[in-house]
């Protein structure tokens, strides 16, 4: 069979060369380029700006993979969660989360995910692939889209701190916020995109000899190891003294403040000695503590402590010189907040 090639694979320069070895103008790779990035169409048929014959041309060479939301599911709090399927049938999960002042989308980088974080609904699905850029770019459409329908103002962050980990797929995360960024794709800032990731040492290093723009976010529950190679089993092999040299690594390169996401469990991570091993751990560098509510997972292990611990967390952190926030989870009610996300009554 002649398989076709998927015209979103190639460059804005790979497209001028595709037209002039057809003998054709290269000015036309442009155009194709802004059809397909900017303009956002899923067929050739909808490139009217072109001939028909070099429309009918293109359509015998390639295919237009695309994302399709195949259910939006909205919440009461008017988060949105779109289950979004990929050309070759696999499903993802992407949301839109409304404040006042913003709308932060938060993607997916892989289907599923390799690492096996015992208090995550995404970690029961094993990583199926790693996404493209292209399908990662696509969801950021998607969500600004939907922010301009629904609230009437295109998107104003990103976090990937959807399915899977980003770092697993640097790459094609790499690829796809050059395009989120650039003039050329959505021109959103660098500032406004943050990478969440459990914490792969050598990853760390590389994004700060890479010189990314973007923020980092730190998926750590704990400072302490046992505990930490307890609910997040990974941590045997990137241990915790390699991910905070790291880290060090990324603050001299970056000078950009790290934030910690951190769940506090009863009876796991709750007494003085976590926090103070949190401390110990986050003070070579300015940083902010991102404390996040549990989202139950239909798992008895995993129990949010009760406000008064919490609070213990926050006073030392703050005695200590470290940002604080507590954030409440948006979408609990379709299964779209943190952990939450694991195609729910949507697999085949
Ligand atoms: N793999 C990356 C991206 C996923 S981000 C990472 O680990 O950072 C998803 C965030 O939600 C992570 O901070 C993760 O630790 C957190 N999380 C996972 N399950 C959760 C749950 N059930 N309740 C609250 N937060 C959870």
């Amino acid at each position: 069979m002649n398989e076709k090639r998927d015209i979103r694979a190639l460059s804005k320069e790979e497209l001028r060369t595709f037209f002039k070895n057809k003998g054709d103008q290269a000015f036309r790779g442009n155009q194709v380029y802004e059809w397909l990035w900017q303009k956002g169409v899923h067929s050739f048929e909808a490139m009217t700006s072109l001939p028909k014959a070099t429309r009918e041309m293109l359509e015998a060479e390639f295919v237009i993979n695309h994302i399709k939301v195949d259910v939006m599911q909205r919440s009461d709090d008017g988060t949105i969660k779109n289950a979004v399927r990929l050309h070759d049938g696999l499903l993802v999960e992407s949301v839109l989360i409304p404040t006042d002042t913003r709308t932060t989308a938060c993607v997916s980088s892989q289907v599923g995910c390799s690492l096996n974080c015992s208090f995550c609904a995404t970690a029961r699905l094993k990583r199926m692939r790693n996404l493209l850029a292209d399908e990662i770019y696509d969801q950021v459409r998607v969500i600004d889209e939907q922010s301009r329908a629904f609230f009437g103002r295109p998107l104003t962050n990103i976090v990937f701190m959807g399915m899977g980990e980003p770092l697993m797929n640097y790459n094609n995360v790499l690829k796809a916020i050059d395009k989120i960024t650039s003039a050329d794709g959505l021109g959103m800032s660098p500032k406004r995109i943050t990478v969440s990731t459990s914490g792969v040492p050598k990853l760390i290093k590389k994004m700060a000899d890479d010189q990314v723009k973007f923020k980092l976010a730190v998926s750590l529950h704990s400072a302490i190891k046992s505990v930490r190679t307890s609910i997040m089993p990974f941590n045997e092999q990137f241990p915790l003294e390699e991910l905070r040299e790291a880290l060090q690594y990324w603050y001299q390169k970056t000078r950009n403040r790290i934030t910690y996401e951190y769940v506090v469990w009863k009876g796991i991570n709750d007494q003085r000695k976590d926090v103070e091993a949190l401390i110990k751990f986050c003070k070579f560098a300015p940083s902010k503590v991102n404390l996040i509510e549990y989202n139950p997972i239909d798992d008895g292990d995993f129990q949010q402590v009760a406000p008064e611990a919490l609070q213990l967390y926050q006073q030392l952190l703050e005695e200590a010189g470290i940002t604080v926030t507590v954030r409440h989870s948006r979408g609990k009610d379709i299964d779209a907040a943190c952990g939450q996300l694991a195609n729910k009554g949507q697999n085949k």
